[in-house]
């Protein structure tokens, strides 16, 4: 069905290296799942994958429908350049070229549709601003007004409220839950816990592999989460040693 994606045996990486393994499973159509992990545990890797802008190095990502059409994704913060000469309304009006293309007319039906975005995410004044001077929060406004117009059957958010200010955060949420009432398919990464335990019905663990995936409740646990601690950190190549049994410690040198 339109809006479900299944992951078919999954590995992606990058150069030929694996970062995440095997990872197997369906996100429902209309389903709002929360990704979480530890840092390095290819949350945005697997973002990236579903979002088509890489390539799996084995398996599939099943998906029916116009991919194209049908996903809107909001890569992680850091990932964005903001020194690129745009305003506001440049940076929504992205949002529209998928359907109308570089080339295509933006018709009054489109200026309507952009100036409702703007107002949902309250904008409302801001058209006109460089992005580079807007603020963390005013630019994560933006970043979703542009969500708003791609109007996608699947949205695909990576840590959309970091670091940003509470006000937003909750304004933001309340935008996620509508296109959640709105039966769109939503996968976001998050960091809060409280808030994926609060909002997400649906949660999926990673560590390089897949710790859990199924309702939040049962894959939030503590075993798991101290799980997927342990496990990222046994394939971090930069993790400080620990114990004893290998060689020197760092802590003993510091
Ligand atoms: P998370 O989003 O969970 O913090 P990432 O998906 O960004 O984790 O990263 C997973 C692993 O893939 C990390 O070991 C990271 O160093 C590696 N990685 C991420 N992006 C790249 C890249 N562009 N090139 C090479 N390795 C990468
Ligand atoms: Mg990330």
């Amino acid at each position: 069905m339109s809006g479900a994606i299944e992951l078919d045996n999954l590995t992606l990486g990058y150069d030929g290296h694996p970062a995440v393994h095997h990872l197997s499973g369906t996100f429902s159509h209309g389903s709002m799942s929360a990704v979480v992990g530890p840092n390095g545990s290819g949350k945005s890797t697997l973002l990236k994958a579903i979002a088509g802008v890489l390539r799996p190095l084995e398996g599939r990502i099943v998906q029916a429908g116009d991919r194209r059409q049908a996903m809107a994704y909001l890569p992680q913060r850091a990932e964005i350049d903001r020194s690129f000469p745009a305003d506001v309304t440049d940076l929504v009006a992205l949002g529209l070229w998928k359907w109308r293309g570089l080339f295509g007319a933006i018709g009054r039906h489109d200026i309507k549709a952009l100036e409702a975005a703007l107002q949902a995410v309250g904008l409302v004044g801001f058209e006109r601003r460089g992005i580079d001077t807007l603020s963390g929060g005013q630019l994560q406004r933006a970043l979703f007004a542009r969500v708003l117009l791609q109007d996608a059957k699947v949205i695909l958010l990576d840590e959309p409220f970091t670091a940003i200010d509470e006000k937003t955060v909750s304004d933001l949420v309340g935008l996620v839950q509508r296109w959640h009432g709105e039966g769109r398919t939503v996968i976001a990464v998050l960091h809060d816990a409280e808030l994926v335990r609060q909002i997400f019905p649906q949660t999926l663990l990673l560590a390089r592999e897949l710790i859990g995936w199924g309702p939040t409740e049962t894959v939030m646990t503590r075993e798991n989460l101290r799980r997927s601690r342990g496990m990222t950190e046994a394939w971090d190549e930069h993790a400080p040693w620990h114990e004893d049994g290998h060689g020197h410690s760092h802590e003993a040198a510091q």
